[in-house]
């Protein structure tokens, strides 16, 4: 049982350093970044922002070992067993690391230990994969041909990851990249950093070989540019936002690398007349509160049908009323902080823009007076797809809704989007329930739950929301070539006679 009293904050920012080829640097005479934690508005990490030079230098360390064998090499059965190392020293931490998670990202304390534990089975699951990952033979080519098609690690990976989820992205990332051998340079977002330099001394601990994880924190501009260009990486992994992808897709053609991209999404709740409507308001209530609303898969567009849409309102503002917001490190809080003034600004300026399309404000949309940055869950009703709020990813806890009156106008409103990554449906119908599912442009599809299930399953996303898929089996095969072999059985028939 993990104790959950609360935690006092720390009486010092704690300063990190950058991991290396299996060492620690200090940050030297590299700019240091003062985290303040959005929850309390205190100083709590200082991290160092790298260079070029220090992405260069982890890049060769990667490589160096990537060759070598140490890692690339070694039979499935000896990764898996580091794998596993990984999830018991990430469990046997997960006090720790949610508390840096918690001060860093404003999340709620329980939830960072639930991302904890999620992290941990992700590394499990890799565990797994590590063992079974093989490829195919083709033995349908006739007498004199046998086909191989084999499955090698990519080489050297990229990662470059986002603010919102600093651990859970990171473990839905890269036990997957280790399970097949290869190597890893990491960039965690600027202001949440701990967590995945911590890793690195569990990662030791388990056993992983020097060079294999690495980490150089840093901004955006020098270090995840210098990432995405670099020539001697062989794949790039972005999560962040469809803006930011497109640069990092752009500057991936310095060598053609792989890219793998997941996005940004406005995703639709599609509530039906005949649905639960208490399961639908409570999932619905949650999908937008969660993470305070700054989440990929946030449901951030109520698509209700008409004759429900005043009921459904009431049964929602109810469960809204009693979310409990604010003090992040408290257990009993649900619903955390915004990561920065300047985002919760932005919020605030979209609910205002809201208001100014011809939107309602129907529920919250203040900031809360506390010493953090709080917003309320927010409610802007009569929205159509084509204003501004409704189309964009606003990235807090705001529902946009609209109303329709049949099946084909509902599946038409949530699919007009350049986003394609999540969708909920709320229906006891079973015929209607399959047709949205199979109509809905969505990586992610939930019928009758919401931001629901665990690493098992790939997560990706459809249109401007990305470019493959995370976690799973197929989580793994998306950063290993294939290599298609044949090999001929018997005498050749000769070409020169
Ligand atoms: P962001 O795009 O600003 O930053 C993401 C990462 O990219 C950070 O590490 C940042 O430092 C880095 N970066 C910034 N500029 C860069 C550049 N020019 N080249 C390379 N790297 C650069 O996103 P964010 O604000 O940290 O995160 C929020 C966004 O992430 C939202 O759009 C959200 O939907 C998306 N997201 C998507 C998923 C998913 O699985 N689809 C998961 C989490 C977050």
């Amino acid at each position: 049982m993990t104790n959950l009293s609360r935690r006092a904050l720390p009486e010092a920012p704690k300063t990190f350093g950058l991991f290396i080829d299996g060492l620690w640097e200090s940050a030297g005479d590299r700019a240091l970044s003062t985290r303040i934690a959005p929850g309390y508005g205190l100083p709590v990490t200082r991290i160092p922002l790298c260079s070029v030079e220090d992405v260069n230098r982890a890049v060769a360390a990667a490589r160096r070992v990537f060759r070598a064998g140490l890692w690339s090499r070694c039979d499935g059965a000896s990764r898996a067993a580091v794998l596993r190392r990984m999830a018991e020293g990430i469990r046997s931490a997960a006090a720790e690391l949610a508390y840096w998670e918690t001060l860093e990202s404003g999340k709620p304390i329980s939830q960072s230990l639930g991302e904890m534990e999620g992290a941990a089975q992700n590394f499990d699951l890799a565990a797994g994969l590590a063992l079974t990952l093989h490829g195919e033979s083709a033995n349908h080519l006739g007498e004199a041909m046998l086909g191989l098609v084999t499955r090698q690690p990519v080489g050297v990976v990229g990662l470059i990851t986002p603010w919102n989820f600093p651990m859970i992205v990171l473990a839905e990332r890269l036990p997957y990249i280790l399970a097949s051998g290869n190597s890893v340079v990491v960039k965690p977002a600027e202001i949440t950093s701990a967590t995945t330099l911590m890793l690195a001394d569990i990662a030791q601990a388990a056993g992983l070989p020097a060079g294999v994880y690495n980490v150089v924190p840093g901004t955006g501009r020098e270090v995840g540019q210098a990432i995405s260009a670099h020539r001697d990486i062989d794949m790039v992994s972005f999560t962040g936002s469809t803006a930011t992808g497109a640069l990092v897709l752009q500057a991936s053609t310095s060598n053609f690398k792989k890219v793998g991209l997941e996005l940004g999404g406005k995703n639709p709740q599609i509530v039906f007349a005949d649905a639960d409507l208490e399961d639908a308001a409570d999932g619905v209530a949650f999908a937008m509160c969660f993470n305070a609303g700054q989440c990929c898969v946030s449901g951030s567009r109520l698509i209700v049908e008409a004759s429900v849409a005043d009921q459904f309102l009431d049964l929602l503002q109810d469960r809204l009323a009693r979310v409990r917001i604010g003090d992040c490190l408290d257990p009993e809080s649900q619903m955390g902080a915004i990561a920065t003034p300047e985002h919760c600004t932005k919020i605030l300026d979209y609910i205002a823009l809201g208001e100014a399309e011809g939107a309602t404000l129907a529920f919250g949309g203040q900031r809360r007076d506390a010493p953090g940055w709080f917003i309320e869950p927010t409610i802007l009703t009569g929205t159509l797809n084509g204003m501004r709020v409704a189309s964009e990813e606003i990235f807090g806890p705001v529902l946009c809704v609209m109303t329709f009156r049949t099946p084909k106008e509902a599946l038409q409103m949530a699919n007009d989007s350049i986003y394609g990554l999540a969708a909920s449906i709320w229906t006891k119908d079973i015929d209607k329930a399959l047709t949205l599912m199979r109509g809905v442009e969505a990586g992610r599809t939930w019928v009758n739950t919401t931001i629901a299930g665990g690493p098992g399953q790939p997560m990706g996303g459809f249109k401007q929301s990305g470019i493959g898929r995370e976690a799973g089996m197929l989580g793994v095969e998306e950063y290993t070539e294939v290599k298609s072999v044949h090999i001929a059985i018997g005498k050749r028939s000769p070409w020169v006679r």
